[in-house]
């Protein structure tokens, strides 16, 4: 039977590191970090997911500011609100909750905040820096999942890693950061043939997709690192992954619950984005 491995835990011991450093950057700089997050609109998924990063931001002690903005505003004035916070030296990282009302072009936004506060790492300066592997802000759930690799304390060097999912958000940059890290990568995708054949080759496995127990226990090579991205409703509303985890727990080493998997690592790496934002505006 393969071991949880435990986000919830992982997560607060980031955000404890973020605590410690809050304090020692406002003894050093008189300044706490600042993050701003934008919600456009009332979408009940977005409200939850800002509320958690407000909350995680107040747990670290920085400083955050919360910009709820109407569904109907126009994308002039959004990209104007923008505008006024890249400007703001208070502030140290802007997100925008996505997604968007159709009226507003969601590219234009992501590209209109400032690189250098782009806490999200969705900017193309950041995405074109981090397939240059230049110094760039790395996307905070891929950034998450290498933390939740690490703490297997599995080496990837040589090693096998499958990616299920190829969005910009997840698939691709995490493919990226396994690349870095010397494993031998291939993503998968809607159209791969036969995906099992190709998940059985991993000895990591992230999965990325968005259908419930796309992903079951015979796919999975013995032993496999398996990480589940996933965030479904089932039928009974329960949150779930992408991964059958009862068949796949069976077959992996080390495996991610949903909850309590990626989803808590990707806000504690928001913190961490947000710091380093700060440091590289002293
Ligand atoms: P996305 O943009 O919809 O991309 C889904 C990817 O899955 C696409 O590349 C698609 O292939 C592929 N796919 C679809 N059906 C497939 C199938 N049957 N077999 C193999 N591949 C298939 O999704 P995303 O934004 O990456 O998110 C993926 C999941 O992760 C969602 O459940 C999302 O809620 C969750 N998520 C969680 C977090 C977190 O913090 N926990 C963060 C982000 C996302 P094509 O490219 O060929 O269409």
């Amino acid at each position: 039977m393969g071991r949880i491995i435990d986000g919830k835990a992982l997560s607060a011991v980031v955000k404890d590191e973020v605590r410690d450093e809050v304090i020692t950057l406002e003894a050093q700089y008189g300044r706490k970090p600042c993050l701003c997050v934008i919600i456009v609109g009332e979408n009940p998924a977005s409200q939850v997911y800002v509320r958690n990063k407000v909350k995680a931001a107040a747990y670290t002690g920085m400083d955050s500011l919360l910009v709820e903005l109407p569904a109907d505003i126009s994308e002039e004035e959004l990209l104007g609100k923008i505008h006024s916070l890249n400007e703001d030296p208070l502030v140290d990282g802007v997100l925008v909750q996505l997604p968007l009302p159709k009226h507003i072009d969601e590219q234009k936004v992501i590209d209109a905040i400032d690189r250098d506060k782009d806490v999200d790492g969705f900017h193309p300066g950041n995405v074109s820096s981090l397939w240059l592997g230049t110094r760039c802000i790395v996307p905070c759930t891929p950034a998450g999942i290498m933390r939740l690799i690490d703490s297997t304390g599995i080496e990837l060097k040589g090693k096998m890693a499958v990616v299920v999912g190829r969005s910009n958000i997840v698939g691709k940059p995490v493919a990226k950061l396994l690349l870095d890290r010397h494993a031998t990568v291939t993503i998968a995708h809607s159209r791969t043939a036969d995906l099992g054949a190709v998940t059985r080759l991993a000895d990591v496995l992230v999965v990325a997709v968005g259908k419930a127990g796309l992903v079951t226990g015979d796919m999975v090579k013995p032993g496999a690192v398996v990480i589940d991205v996933g965030m479904n409703r089932n039928a009974e509303g329960k949150l779930c992954g992408d991964v059958d985890f009862e068949s796949c727990a069976k077959v992996a080493s080390w495996i991610t619950p949903v909850p309590g998997g990626v989803g808590p690592m990707t806000i504690a790496m928001l913190m961490k984005n947000t710091i380093d934002c700060y440091l590289a505006r002293q």
